[in-house]
């Protein structure tokens, strides 16, 4: 059992059933979490030795393997490749910011949501990432950079909301006080546009931010690169957004990722305004990472600019992803890909 992946509640019920009172609970959890978690069980001081030698036999710290770390020397920007206790591996990205660090965790081992521009998705899911998995993550870049993470984004490998209850437990442990204490206004979780999970989010975590990978400004261009708008169509995707703005208040980030030739033309520019207008909403326009095996290519910067020039002249907030990691940053999921492929 990782103990990662328990709430405190969750925590305190199994260290009852050990046979120590509740107050050790709290204890051991803020150790697990405190400068990015203690790697060895006699790191908890304050815990009885007889506690955390029967924690040893039952329990594990669920500490996530590093196999490899890219970093910039320009930015700061570290790309990590984890190994989950099974052998599979994970991607995150560690970004730091004007306004503070923040890392890109992934909620799958790989996805099956079939993307035809993405690295991650090309060898279909894995499996899920528990809460504590997820979490891991952030402990692991915490402990490698020596530094606080203070902004989360569930934009890495995987679908989130195709793992919706593990995602809310890691949202809820993200946000307990006794452990990282996030806000829960610093976190954004990222969906290609599964219409139920975006409806479920808005009731469960309306102070969550959402960002939505549109991609495309209609189904027939988002169908061929993005399977998931067959069954969850444009016009019901952004009703469901326009429901989340209204319930939450809160601004939907629409992801738009320019492909050259696929969607970065003026008539795509026109017609996402007209889909977006009148919509509590951001663009972020990302230049395609070319990834050699998708056949896809990147829209040229002043292209790019002219797409963003549109939408603003109409309304449409819109900001060019600022290229972080430039050096370093191959596509997303392209460390793992690489990793299962040597
Ligand atoms: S872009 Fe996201 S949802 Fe699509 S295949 Fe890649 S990881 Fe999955």
């Amino acid at each position: 059992m990782n103990l990662k992946d328990l709430q405190l509640a969750e925590l305190e019920n199994f260290i009852k059933e050990l046979g120590q009172p509740k107050f050790r609970a709290k204890q051991v959890f803020q150790w697990l979490y405190k400068d990015g978690g203690v790697t060895e069980w006699d790191q908890m001081t304050n815990v009885p030795k007889a506690l955390r030698e029967k924690l040893a036999e039952e329990a594990d710290l669920g500490i996530l393997k590093m196999l490899q770390v890219q970093k910039s020397k320009l930015d700061g920007t570290r790309k990590y490749l984890f190994e989950l206790q099974d052998g599979n591996a994970i991607e995150s990205v560690f970004m730091k910011y004007k306004y503070g660090n923040s890392i890109c965790v992934s909620s799958q081992a790989g996805c099956r949501m079939g993307c035809k521009f993405c690295a991650s998705g090309m060898d279909g899911l894995v499996r899920d990432l528990t809460p504590g998995e997820i979490i891991g993550q952030i402990l692991a870049a915490e402990k490698d950079t020596g530094e606080r993470i203070n902004h989360v984004v569930v934009m890495g490998t995987g679908e989130p909301f195709d793992n919706y209850d593990n995602l809310a437990g890691f949202l809820r442990l993200l946000h307990d006080p006794n452990g990282l204490n996030l806000s829960l206004r610093n976190i954004t979780v990222s969906t290609c546009g599964l219409v139920p999970g975006i409806q479920k989010f808005a009731e469960d975590f309306p102070q969550v931010n959402l960002a939505i990978s549109l991609h495309a400004p209609n189904d027939e261009i988002r169908c061929r690169t993005m399977p998931v708008s067959k069954a969850y169509p444009m016009p019901e995707l952004l009703s469901a957004c326009r429901e989340y703005a209204e319930k939450t208040g809160r601004r939907v980030t629409f992801e738009y990722t320019l492909i050259k030739g696929v969607n970065d033309q003026k008539e795509h520019a026109e017609e996402l305004v007209q889909r977006l207008r009148g919509m509590l909403c951001h663009v972020n326009l990302i230049p395609l990472n070319t990834v050699k095996e998708s056949g896809f290519d990147t829209t040229a910067k002043k292209d790019a600019q002219a797409f963003q020039a549109l939408l603003e002249s109409k309304g449409i907030p819109a900001t060019i992803r600022r290229e972080l990691g430039d050096e370093i940053d191959g596509a997303c999921g392209q460390l793992r890909l690489t990793n299962r492929r040597k």
